[in-house]
């Protein structure tokens, strides 16, 4: 997304990198929050990422559409319509950009799933034991900025690059369902990664969240967004995939259909497959033996 362009249009005063509380490959605007004091100009989108946060309030996301939600007091569905308005690719390259040599991990990490609401929620999505153990899962306690969320955390080639914190408490759009670590604090930027990576083989489905990939299990990759870019093209690119099928929530016929045009330059097949309604995640473990099954995966 062309951000400056659309602080541009919009009005919104804005501050480049070498101005202060700035840094290099960022662009800064005043919190947009209405519990933030902030003041000045301390809301920072990553130009590489897009991904954005406040230096208040801690306030941030990789996706910008939530951001531009709240300038814009709309829905997401119009959030993501204007971004469309400012497309190109999401990227920005930013050659100062370096990634972090050491992971940063958020707090409040605990070993323990006994009697804890995590787990709860994780039933209650048709989750449990097994999804835990296979993807290595933790939960968050009650305290901190990532509080009541599920630890994710995202391998590439068997090490620990980056991780999502998913909530499970979803009242509404009060909290943000993922936040992800930020860009400069990760090994790899999470944009740049696909979660589940290591399972590929001949054939691989991207879907958009982390939930999508724990449901169809072994072959999935996630992109996080529907704003798949081209780093994460390139690391596919790195696997032996003859087939690709693109699996994107069923309002996201357009990146579907762009991502599998994509790849179909790459690889010897990719296509979409529509869903009716809903996410991957809310598919039945039946209806995902099925479709596995169809789309010619081995089933163990
Ligand atoms: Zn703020």
């Amino acid at each position: 997304m062309n951000i400056k362009q659309y602080f541009e249009d919009k009005g919104i005063d804005y501050k480049v990198s070498g101005s202060k509380n700035v840094s290099r490959g960022w662009i800064n605007i005043q919190c947009p929050f209405s519990y933030c004091t902030d003041h000045s100009n301390h809301m920072g989108i990553n130009l590489r990422s897009t991904g954005w946060h406040c230096w208040i309030c801690g306030t941030g996301h990789q996706d910008i559409a939530f951001l531009i939600k709240e300038l814009e007091k709309c829905s997401l569905g119009k959030a993501r319509s204007i971004i469309k308005k400012y497309d190109g690719d999401i990227l920005y390259r930013d050659e100062d950009y370096k990634p972090a040599s050491k992971l940063w991990m958020p707090t409040g990490i605990k070993n323990d799933w006994n009697h804890s609401i995590h787990l709860e929620y994780l039933k209650s999505r048709g989750f449990g034991q097994k999804t835990i153990d296979k993807f290595q899962l933790q939960p968050i306690g009650e305290y901190g900025y990532y509080r009541y969320r599920i630890f994710v955390p995202i391998f590439i080639n068997n090490k620990m690059v980056c991780w999502q914190a998913a909530d499970i408490i979803r009242n509404g759009s009060e909290r943000i369902p993922y936040l992800s670590c930020p860009p400069n604090k990760s090994i790899m930027p999470i944009n740049e990664c696909l979660y589940n990576y290591d399972s590929i083989k001949d054939k691989v489905i991207i879907v958009e969240g982390v939930t999508d990939v724990w449901r169809l299990g072994d072959g999935a990759v996630a992109t996080f967004t529907k704003n798949f870019t081209r780093e994460q093209i390139l690391l596919l690119k790195k696997k032996n995939i003859k087939e690709a099928f693109v699996f994107y929530d069923s309002d996201a016929v357009g990146q579907s259909k762009k991502l599998a045009n994509t790849l179909s330059g790459i690889f010897d097949h990719a296509e979409y497959v529509a869903l009716d309604k809903g996410d991957p995640a809310d598919l039945t473990d039946d209806e995902v033996k099925k479709l596995k099954k169809e789309l010619g995966f081995k089933i163990n």
